[in-house]
């Protein structure tokens, strides 16, 4: 956990980071510019400077709220600045699941949901006029690996159009798929038509730039230490290294780094983080570049330990879930290089020239968790390795929440924390899964 008195970490060194920098340089400052080194009292204080933790503080903003966010290390420094960049609208859990479980009318209000996520994207880029995020509305391509995946995620997407009357997820054969991604590993696939990709970076330093531009203060290099009660009134008192902020309510946006210091840990517990890492290779040669992902999508594979990838800045990109070892760690990356080479044999001799990781949070019941732990504060967290979408939509709604509103929620709304059974188990837990996961798709259950 940091001391008082950590140092502002650096963001990774990832292809985005790369990319940033290259990119023509804005005047437009990021943040407040220093780190919080006075007392402060404001209505809401955010917690965490990703999606969420912006999403929540533009909604408040809107509405007119005194707020401020605060971030223990750089805007994005989180999952937000490091992602795939593969928007979605879907859920770990699929519509139908949701539907034997918890009937058709919750189906179709999660379904609602999920592509509420992407709009909010889309109304964000908008607003903050973002185009150096670079989303593309291109659709994203889940590629099955064997015939019983491909059988499967056909009857989704025909469930989805008949009980839910989308008809934006399609099917595509074997060759179609082929062509398309440029591999033989797939049987087939299902194209879902509202899906994209962003340059996560550039989004979650944008929306940023956009609060600052609106005279909404962001501390970086702040770490929330202490969170108790207020001694007289109501709300709560937040002490970091610098300073004392009094809120009337907090919203906890810390999501898979909440364990960063004590204050935030609790909201840890509702989680099982997974530690994801990415790729990214050296520029393909213009052969390569025409035969690789020629529609510029993002793609995702049915296997359990699912991989993704999708061409940017002329190069592959190609992410995992790699249990195995710790952020920072060079586990993972190897076998990350095998898979991809498996996948597309092209690429066996091609460098890499980025491989970075960090961790997404898992819950246990596969959904994105969202309400408030108590009278004063509210969370969101748990979007599952898939948050630029969801996060952008449910910061807003924490927001709501934290003013006493009633936003629909559906499944994704908590009654106070609970946390994951048998948590301090989590580390050997998580191995002994994906290592099971890793036998099965191995053997193509
Ligand atoms: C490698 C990787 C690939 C992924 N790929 C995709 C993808 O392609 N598509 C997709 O939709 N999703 C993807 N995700 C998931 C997505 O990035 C996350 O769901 C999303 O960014 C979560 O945003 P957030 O704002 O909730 O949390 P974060 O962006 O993680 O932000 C949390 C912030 O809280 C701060 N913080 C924590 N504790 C404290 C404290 N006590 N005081 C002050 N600050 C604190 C941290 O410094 C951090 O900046 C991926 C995640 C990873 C790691």
């Amino acid at each position: 956990m940091l001391a008082p008195t950590t140092p502002l970490r650096p963001q990774p060194d990832s292809l985005w980071r790369a990319m940033a920098a290259r990119a023509p340089v804005t005047h437009a400052p990021v943040s407040t510019g220093t780190p919080l080194n006075r007392d402060l009292s404001v209505d809401v204080a955010v917690i965490g400077a990703g999606y969420s933790g912006l999403a929540a503080a533009y909604a408040l903003q809107k509405r007119g709220v005194d707020c401020a966010v605060f971030d223990a290390n750089p805007v994005g420094w989180g999952a937000s600045g490091r992602n795939g960049g593969v928007v979605s609208s879907k859920f770990r859990l699929s519509f139908p699941t949701i539907e034997r479980m918890h009937g058709l009318d919750t189906a179709k209000r999660m379904h609602r949901l999920a592509h509420d996520g992407v709009r909010v994207v889309e109304s964000l880029i908008d607003e903050f006029k973002l185009e150096r995020a670079q989303f593309e509305h291109t659709g994203s391509l889940r590629c099955a690996h064997t015939e019983r995946a491909f059988a499967a995620i056909r009857a989704e997407a025909d469930w989805v159009r008949t009980a839910l009357g989308d008809s934006s997820m399609t099917v595509q054969t074997r060759e179609e798929v082929t062509h398309e991604t440029g591999s033989t590993g797939f049987i087939g696939g299902v194209l879902s038509a509202d899906a994209g990709t962003i340059l996560p970076l550039e989004y979650v330093r944008g929306l940023a730039r956009g609060l600052t531009a609106r005279r909404v203060p962001i501390y970086e290099s702040t770490p929330i230490v202490e969170m108790t009660r207020a001694r007289t009134g109501p709300g709560v008192t937040l002490r970091a290294p610098g300073g004392t902020v009094r809120a009337k309510q907090v919203i906890v946006a810390t999501n898979a780094y909440s364990g960063l210091t004590s204050a935030t840990a609790p909201y840890q517990r509702e989680l099982v983080p997974f530690r994801s890492a990415m790729i990214a290779t050296e520029r393909l040669s213009p052969e390569l570049d025409a035969k690789l992902m020629v529609q510029r999508r993002s793609y995702t594979e049915t296997r359990r330990m699912m991989k993704w990838f999708r061409k940017v800045d002329g190069r592959m990109l190609f992410g995992g879930r790699d249990a195995f070892g710790k952020e920072g760690q060079d586990t993972g990356f190897d076998a990350l290089q095998r898979a991809m080479a498996a996948l597309f044999p092209d690429l066996a001799g091609v460098r890499v020239e980025y491989r970075w990781s960090g961790y997404v949070g898992m819950t246990f019941n596969a959904l994105p968790h969202i309400g408030r732990s108590d009278d004063t504060t509210t969370f969101c967290l748990g979007y599952n390795g898939a948050g630029i979408a969801m996060a952008s939509l449910l910061g807003q709604h924490a927001a709501a929440l934290a003013l006493g509103e009633t936003p629909e929620l559906a499944l994704l709304a908590q009654q106070g924390l609970r946390p994951v059974p048998f948590h301090s188990l989590r580390a050997p837990g998580v191995r002994l899964v994906a290592a099971w996961y890793q036998f099965l798709d191995a053997v193509g259950a």
